[in-house]
């Protein structure tokens, strides 16, 4: 499977020079799975850029999933700009922790008047809301898994799997004060890549930002030793952190857990199946 990522930034779309690097856009990623299923995790402002591409592109896909980690701004403001919403040959199926009538709703308020020109239930492509629950869902040739996180009103980790290779996002999540989760670790374990949350520095975690819902990457390096895994990509940044401090975070990560890296909007990936 291919995983592209095309924003990697927490809470607030910015762009600075400053911080090009990473870049600006707030969460989203694509799978493209080796039978050529799409899978999209998070609809943040990077996903304007995933369906310019799939426009400009053609054919585009004809079927997407979608799989929200939860309903904060950062995971769903790039929803209304999304163009294969608006393509009548596609259809989307969205998947979330909420029942599908919830899903459903929450979305069609994130497009409703006087927020937005366009109803949600009024663009073109067909939809359908499923919920994910403990049971691991087929898309295509691929399995997809959730594990609850920590984190206010709730979230949820993704695992896909395919041919043997797994993916883990487990963006917007606070560990136990000074552990780790034990139920992601079993989650996440032996995974080939874990995308974690690394909003604050351990610094700034300190200062005041305990309960709020997220981690440092000396969290995330510690649970990728803990489950195991080949490769860590800290993501979720705060839109405070340059470039440099994503280097300096890059650089202390690896005396942690020496595979890793910061994810980058526009990295790509192959993950070869077994
Ligand atoms: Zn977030
Ligand atoms: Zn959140």
């Amino acid at each position: 499977m291919e995983l592209t990522f095309w924003g990697v930034r927490g809470t607030c779309p910015i762009d600075r020079k400053d911080a090009t690097r990473i870049g600006g856009n707030t969460p989203c990623a694509s799978i493209e799975t080796a039978r050529g299923d799409w899978i999209v995790i998070d609809a943040g402002t990077g996903i304007y850029e995933l369906g310019r591409r799939l426009a400009a592109a053609g054919p585009r896909p004809k079927r997407l999933s979608i799989f929200f980690t939860h309903f904060h701004l950062d995971h769903v403001q790039g929803l209304p700009f999304f163009e294969p919403l608006r393509d009548p040959g596609t259809e989307i199926v969205f998947y979330s922790p909420a029942e599908p009538r919830d899903l459903r709703a929450h979305l069609g308020r994130l497009m409703g008047a006087p927020f937005f020109p366009v109803a949600f239930e009024a663009t073109a492509s067909k939809k359908e809301f499923r919920r994910i629950d403990g049971r691991t869902i087929r898309v295509g040739g691929a399995a997809v898994s959730a594990c609850p996180l920590n984190h206010p009103q709730g979230s949820v980790a993704y695992k896909i799997e395919e041919g043997g290779a797994a993916v883990v996002f487990a963006t917007d999540t606070e560990p136990p004060a000074g552990g780790v989760d034990g139920w992601l670790a079993e989650f996440a374990r032996e995974a080939d890549v874990l995308v974690c949350d690394a909003t604050f520095t351990p610094r700034e975690y300190a200062a005041g930002r305990q309960g709020w819902g997220h981690g440092t990457w000396r969290d995330g390096a510690k649970l990728a030793a803990a489950a195991r895994v080949r490769r860590l990509l800290l993501s979720h940044f705060s839109g405070w952190h340059t470039d440099r401090t994503v280097r300096a975070i890059e650089r202390r990560a690896r005396a942690v857990f020496a595979a890793s890296d910061a994810a980058r909007e526009g990295m790509r990936l192959s993950l070869p199946s077994a």
